[in-house]
């Protein structure tokens, strides 16, 4: 087995230590007998659920489905404790698979890479930490997560700020004391929806401040049992072969009806149906038209709204709940666990700063239009620069010492989302312009790590030491991209898909948004036509130009 720790000159460079470089190292150490090191920031594996430490931290993926698939022991070995797992459980898992690999040896910890540049003599990455390592590899190739550049909001005073503050994405390790203390949240994402509950049975009062009402479906998180695990693992190659299938790489039967094709009363028993069971099962399950048709979203978005008014006793606060500017699922779809209960409780107040906005934070805590709000600690649930954010924080150049913050400057470019065009050598997991965030991650995350492995495979068979996104293949792929997207309610709401999240980011539809299983096809196709819309060419040679076929792939 190759072992890069003390090497400078290696095969590949892995930026990151969460699902995608775990399972990119094994593959490449280990099937492929290439050397390769990862650089990972942290003090241990788990990239976003290392850094995601925030109270009430799971994952809306279905444990069962949210880990690796490429080794059937692993599979049958680990017992998820329940439905929704969480952070620390994930972590634990992330863990026991860099142990069961033996893969930390292969993994340099503590260490951020600062610069990644082509060399065009050489065809080689030169690669820069911030721990003073200088290293060559043929291949860099980003495991950097789509969520990993945290978002603070610039409002004016935070420096004054006499308590404490936390982003939820860089959550302190010994956790945050919030007993007896007034807190607020800033944000009604993901994560401030999975913490407020929590967050209000522990401190003296909570303040949330939000700026977007959510829709949000009950997750009904519950243990599972002996017979369960068993069930599942009996069942899981035909599970895994459904969600590599599906749109959204959970093994779940879409809807075949339409909203409005059934009666009044056969349309509120589903939802009422999809509410008690729980999860995107409301989503996915419902009615085939909720994403793409304005009317049937309209049916889906009236229910939950009846939903949070059913709920909230103060008809007031309920009011302020209630989503109005956005279409249910056109912001990413939430779940949640005694959310909008969360607002029925003493301790709890809801500030709308949609209509009177944050004007400063003071040395005692937050002032809207309305009034200063006093607090101890402030959790900025603001959520990332999303996709694109990691990326630039990295001086990454290509051909021509060409920047990849400029190549992006008006959003993001990639052929597949697994390559850019002037980024020879250069793959991307889950990168913009694949189906990643919305997915079932891991799904995503092992086909790119397939296709990245095969065609390294290929390559090296061939003595090809050079590879490169066609500038052709690469604009069709992004304009199909963005044809999907426009036949989607996603343009609808102002989301981090869009960048709409962070001042002065193009508004570009990110994610590919035709689902895992198309997504996968088009990927075989390329592979099985010698990687179509790829220029493959030797050091020593001038590329040659592949022939391929249109980007675009066909949705059903
Ligand atoms: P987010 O979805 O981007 O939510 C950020 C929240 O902060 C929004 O409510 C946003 O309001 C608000 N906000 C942002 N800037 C603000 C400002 N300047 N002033 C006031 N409010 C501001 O971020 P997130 O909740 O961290 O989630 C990000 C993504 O991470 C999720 O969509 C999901 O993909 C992933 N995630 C997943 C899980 C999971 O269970 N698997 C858990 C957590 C996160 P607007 O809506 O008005 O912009």
């Amino acid at each position: 087995m190759a072992d890069s720790a003390k090497a400078t000159e290696l095969d590949a460079v892995v930026i990151g230590a969460g699902f995608s470089g775990l399972y990119m190292l094994r593959r490449l150490r280990d099937e492929l007998g290439v050397s390769a090191r990862v650089f990972e920031t942290g003090d241990e594996v788990g990239g976003t659920w290392y850094w995601n430490r925030y109270p009430g931290a799971r994952c809306d993926s279905e444990a069962y489905m949210y880990c690796f698939s490429f080794d059937k022991e692993l599979l049958q070995e680990w017992n998820w404790s329940g439905k929704y797992p969480e952070q620390p459980e994930i972590l634990r898992y992330l863990s026991h698979v860099a142990d069961r690999f033996d893969l930390r040896r292969d993994i340099q910890f503590n260490t951020r890479v600062t610069a990644a540049r082509f060399n065009e003599a050489t065809n080689r990455w030169e690669i820069e930490t911030d721990q003073g390592d200088h290293v060559t590899a043929q291949f860099l190739i980003t495991g950097i997560g789509c969520l990993s550049a945290g978002q603070v909001p610039d409002i004016k005073g935070l420096d004054t700020f006499e308590g404490d503050w936390y982003h939820t994405g860089a959550w302190p390790h010994d956790g945050v004391d919030l007993k007896g203390k007034r807190v607020g949240v800033i944000g009604t994402g993901s994560s401030g929806v999975q913490s407020i509950p929590v967050i209000a049975e522990q401190a003296a009062h909570l303040t949330v401040f939000q700026r977007t009402p959510q829709f949000t479906i009950p997750a009904r998180h519950h243990t599972v049992d002996r017979d369960y695990l068993n069930d599942v693992k009996a069942n899981y190659d035909a599970l895994w072969d459904k969600a590599r299938k599906s749109a959204g790489g959970f093994p779940v039967d879409p809807s075949e009806l339409s909203a409005l094709e059934v009666s009044d009363e056969q349309r509120q028993a589903i939802y009422e149906a999809g509410w008690a069971e729980g999860g995107f099962k409301f989503f996915f399950g419902s009615f085939k038209d909720i994403a793409v048709d304005r009317r049937a979203n309209d049916t889906a978005s009236e229910f939950i709204r009846s939903k949070i008014r059913e709920i909230v006793k103060d008809p007031a606060t309920a009011d302020k709940l209630v989503p109005t500017d956005h279409p249910f699922s056109s912001k990413r779809a939430l779940i949640d666990t005694n959310y909008f209960e969360t607002y029925n409780r003493d301790n709890v107040e809801l500030v709308d700063i949609r209509h009177s906005p944050i004007q400063e934070i003071t040395p005692k805590g937050i002032r809207t239009e309305d009034g200063e709000y006093e607090l101890d600690i402030i959790v900025f649930a603001t959520g990332f620069d999303a996709m694109t954010g990691t990326f630039f924080k990295m001086d990454i150049r290509g051909r021509n010492d060409l920047p990849l913050k400029e190549k992006w400057a008006t959003g993001p470019k990639t052929y597949l989302g697994l390559s850019s065009h002037g980024f020879p050598n250069m793959f991307m997991i889950t990168g913009p312009g694949s189906p990643s965030v919305l997915s079932n991650m891991p799904v995503s995350i092992e086909q790119h790590v397939e296709f990245i492995s095969d065609f390294i495979e290929y390559l090296r068979e061939r003595d090809i030491s050079v590879v490169e996104a066609d500038a052709d293949a690469e604009e069709a792929w992004v304009a199909h991209v963005n044809e999907i997207a426009n036949m989607t309610l996603y343009p609808l709401a102002n989301s981090w898909y869009l960048g709409a999240n962070i001042p002065g980011k193009p508004r570009v539809f990110m994610p590919y948004p035709g689902g895992v299983g198309a997504y996968r096809e088009k990927c075989d196709e390329v592979a099985a036509n010698d990687y179509d819309g790829f220029v493959l060419g030797n050091a020593s040679e001038h590329f040659a130009r592949v022939p391929h076929e249109s980007a675009r792939i066909q949705i059903p």
